[in-house]
């Protein structure tokens, strides 16, 4: 599944559109986990490129008059191509323009992602308006996590993966920053230390961070013209090592399901 990371190296790697003008809209298949809106076809021609942002992990590409925001979902990807390579089953839009030779395109096998039109403000839209802050950014701070899981009597995994209180911190990027933090998965939030909480947000700002670096490194690979190239790999210090020895102390990586998703960690260095 696109992680925070990869949504903001598929970002990166949109900026040769910047500036472009959009000739038209392709919709092979409107049903994603919303239908894709009909007036696009009519809305977007024309329309120049003036910036592309992330929210979470929505991509957001702005022009003069609003806002098309796309989500990824399950397995999505977004991938600028030569025009002349022919759609496959699961390529279900593509956007052309009218002074490059590139054409944007959206592949989904399981069709979870999503489009949609924002005119307005943007963080007004009923997907957006509701979310915490970003994982990345200066809001997201040792004081404001302790804040937020004071009382609280669910795990810290639940609480760092809860979309309210900090954005795009998805299972691999928590089960790996709450091991740099020595922090059991399966401890109660409540009983978490403003140190700890430190050690928390910095782990999850510097796994984020690497990632993408990580991805911005094999970037030439991501709009690669034969659209295979997949998701870059990384190294994890204990998602999906269960059964393998922790990489710091020798002990046998454990995996436990909280709220429906596994969870790895060391028993031995995470307390
Ligand atoms: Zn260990």
């Amino acid at each position: 599944m696109p992680e925070l990371p990869e949504v903001e190296i598929t970002c990166m790697g949109l900026q040769p559109i910047l500036q472009k003008t959009i000739k038209n809209i392709v919709v092979r298949n409107t049903s994603l986990r919303w239908p894709i809106p009909s007036h696009l076809k009519k809305t977007l021609p024309n329309q120049k490129i003036l910036a592309i942002k992330r929210r979470a992990k929505y991509i957001l590409i702005e022009t003069v008059s609003g806002h098309l925001m796309i989500h990824l979902g399950m397995s999505g990807r977004l991938e600028l191509l030569k025009n002349d390579i022919l759609p496959q089953k699961h390529d279900h839009v593509d956007i052309q323009f009218q002074d490059i030779k590139n054409i944007l395109r959206y592949t989904d096998p399981r069709r979870f992602g999503s489009f949609h039109w924002i005119d307005g403000d943007i963080n007004q839209h009923f997907l957006i308006s509701k979310l915490g802050p970003e994982p990345l950014e200066k809001f997201f701070t040792d004081k404001y996590l302790f804040s937020k899981v004071q009382n609280k009597r669910t795990t810290i995994k639940n609480i760092i993966m809860d979309s309210h209180i900090v954005v795009g911190v998805g299972n691999i990027y928590a089960s790996e920053s709450l091991f740099k933090a020595k922090v059991l998965p399966t401890r109660l939030a409540k009983d978490v230390s403003l140190n700890e909480c430190k050690k928390i947000v910095k782990f999850i700002k510097e796994t984020l961070y690497k990632a993408i670096e990580l991805g911005g490194s094999s970037l030439r690979d991501f709009y690669n013209v034969n659209g295979q190239s997949g998701y870059f790999q990384q190294t994890y210090a204990v998602y999906g090592r269960k059964g393998k020895p922790c990489r710091a102390c020798k002990s046998i990586i454990v995996s436990k399901i909280i709220a429906q998703r596994s969870s790895f960690f060391c028993p031995k260095c995470q307390t």
